[in-house]
């Protein structure tokens, strides 16, 4: 039997989470967690509705920081100004997912606590080098989203632990882009995704990250792809240097209907376009794909 509980304060969600025994998961847009629960019934848990705790919403610039809750929705991010102008390749990202619907109950929280490794919201977080907040009645942490998911499909949560939010550095004049390609027969799931925040100077990058999801076993940074770009001089030899290098430091992994080698090909092609949209690109450095 599932028993719902709905924690109107995190005091109470803490409290919950910290009595109750056996499996006990939060539920936010459901959009996981129902479709789950359909397909494989548990036999007892208890789901704690984080929808009704104020904490756990909210988008809002802490410092040089800026804090999205998790109980926000893709809806509520993609449109807010705060993260398309600190993070534009996560508000591209989760304006782009799913349907409408879904966007607006479909929340962050869910999307990377679920660990599946084509959640988009993931590699998205990643280029914007995010920090996902923990919490429970023993206290609070924080910790890079790259060491969230020591191994695939696993997260760092503890049972008696709660996702808070995220926070992304609030850079000046960051430019991101994300892109994804998922099979036409199966809404949700996405063959490749990848994301590139950047800041630029006089047509050289200042500060990089590049991430890609769902074609490796979890999303991962391209760390010698981004230091390649971040080194050389931008043109036509050091783009093909680096989608060269995008496309043998990745783990690509066969799926159906999505081998590893088109998988590579898909991120040098991204890699091309989300440059170029994020003012990179030029007609003679951009070769025929
Ligand atoms: C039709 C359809 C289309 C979809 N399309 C996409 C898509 O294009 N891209 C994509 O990435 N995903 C997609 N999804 C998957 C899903 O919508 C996302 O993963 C979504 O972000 C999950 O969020 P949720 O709020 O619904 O999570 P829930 O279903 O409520 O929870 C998911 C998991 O996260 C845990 N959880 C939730 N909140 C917290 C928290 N605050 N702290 C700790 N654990 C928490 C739950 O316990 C559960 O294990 C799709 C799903 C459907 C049904």
């Amino acid at each position: 039997m599932i028993q719902v509980y709905r924690p109107e304060t995190l005091a109470e969600l803490f409290e919950l989470l910290a009595r109750l025994e056996g499996e006990r998961r939060c539920l936010a847009g459901g959009t996981d967690l129902l479709v789950q629960a359909q397909d494989a019934p548990p036999a007892a848990a208890s789901w704690l509705d984080v929808s009704a705790v104020p904490e756990l919403r909210g988008i809002s610039k802490e410092k040089d920081r800026v804090r999205i809750g998790s109980a926000t929705t893709f809806a509520d991010c993609a449109e807010s100004p705060l993260v398309q102008g600190y993070a534009p390749a996560l508000a591209q990202a989760c304006g782009r997912v799913a349907s409408p619907q879904v966007r607006n109950r479909a929340t962050l929280g869910g999307n990377i606590a679920g660990a599946a490794p084509d959640a988009d919201a993931v590699p998205a977080l990643l280029s914007l080098d995010a920090r996902v907040l923990l919490g429970s009645e023993r206290g609070s942490r924080s910790i890079a989203l790259g060491r969230f998911y020591p191994r695939p499909c696993r997260t760092v949560l503890r049972a008696d632990e709660v996702i808070l939010g995220f926070s992304v550095p609030a850079k000046k004049h960051l430019r991101g882009a994300f892109l994804r390609r998922g099979p036409r027969h199966v809404p949700g799931r996405s063959t490749l995704s990848l994301a590139v925040s950047a800041v630029l100077r006089e047509g050289a990058f200042i500060e990089l990250g590049i991430a890609v999801g769902a074609a490796t076993p979890r999303p991962v940074r391209a760390p010698l792809t981004e230091a390649l770009l971040l080194q050389r001089p931008w043109g036509a030899e050091t783009l093909a240097a680096a989608l060269e290098t995008l496309q043998s430091e990745l783990p690509f992994t066969d799926a159906p209907g999505a081998s590893a080698a088109y998988r590579s090909h898909l991120a040098g092609v991204f890699l091309k376009r989300a440059l170029a949209e994020i003012g990179m690109g030029t007609e003679s450095a951009f070769g025929p794909e």
